[in-house]
């Protein structure tokens, strides 16, 4: 069984996401660095290094990941957003590296007012100026698999496969796949045809060896809808099987995933993180 967990909220310290992890029962921890819906962020201080290092090592988290700010835009035609955007990225991949994060998830963003294309070849040369300004940091970017809203890029696997085929130095990007996306972009996990049809379109647009994380969620809307919205685990249209399969994976078992489903408690009472956890981990 691979390793599963959760993004959980940094209200009040990063220790705070490490503690509610445990609490729900994760073995790994996702979180943001800083407020995702703001550009500015207040230093990370030694301090909250040293208490999140501890948290993790007391509670036995391990891998834990940033996801950048929603914020970022790397295809974005206007030069002001795109480089505030290569710039908040690097900034991102800092503040990973000083609480010793190893990966930092984008979505690779919308080409609003210009075409696929030219959004890629942005994309691309956002993440080459990326890398160029952050080759002392051991943090890379993990780019994310997207539902296809509006114009948003990286939903079609060739679209991430362009941009991973474009940039200089491809020892500096990974990929982490989000479950409700691809579905939401068209791509069936349903039985095991499909299962191994997806998969075998992934690996040929993309290579499954660059997955380095996974966003375990199912979709409460149906395939190919391009609409984002995530539920629990088996209450939506992907269903339990997709899990039963990709929790078999021998080639996923060591790749870490994370839930990104609402956090709430069910009407009997229970964290749904705790259900959605128990629902993954009793999969056979
Ligand atoms: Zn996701």
């Amino acid at each position: 069984m691979p390793l599963l967990g959760s993004h959980l909220s940094i209200a009040g310290g990063y220790y705070k996401a490490v503690e509610a992890a445990h609490a729900v029962g994760c073995d790994c921890v996702q979180l943001f660095t800083k407020n995702n819906n703001q550009w500015r962020a207040k230093e990370i201080t030694a301090a909250e290094v040293e208490q999140f290092r501890s948290a993790l090592a007391e509670k036995k988290i391990t891998h834990p990941l940033s996801h950048a700010s929603y914020l970022i835009n790397l295809a974005s035609p206007a030069t002001e957003l795109w480089q505030k955007s290569v710039e908040g990225m690097v900034v991102e991949l800092q503040r990973a590296e000083q609480l010793g994060i190893p990966y930092v998830v984008v979505h690779p963003g919308s080409h609003t007012t210009g075409t696929e294309d030219a959004g890629i070849a942005l994309v691309v040369k956002a993440l080459d100026e990326i890398a160029a300004r952050s080759q002392n940091l051991a943090a890379i970017p993990l780019l994310e698999n997207v539902a296809g809203q509006g114009s948003n890029l990286g939903w079609k696997f060739e679209q991430l496969g362009a941009m991973l085929a474009g940039v200089k130095d491809k020892s500096r990007l990974g990929v982490c796949f989000d479950t409700c996306h691809a579905f939401a972009a068209g791509y069936p996990f349903g039985t095991p045809d499909e299962y191994k049809k997806t998969w075998k379109q992934f690996d040929k647009a993309v290579g499954i060896g660059l997955i380095k994380a996974f966003h375990l969620n199912d979709s409460k809307r149906e395939l190919g809808s391009r609409v984002d919205r995530h539920e629990h685990i088996g209450e939506g249209e992907l269903g339990l099987e997709p899990f039963r399969q990709l929790l078999a994976d021998k080639r996923f078992r060591k790749v870490p995933m994370y839930l990104e489903t609402a956090k709430e408690k069910n009407a009997a009472g229970e964290e749904w993180d705790v259900v959605n956890l128990r629902v993954l981990r009793g999969l056979k």
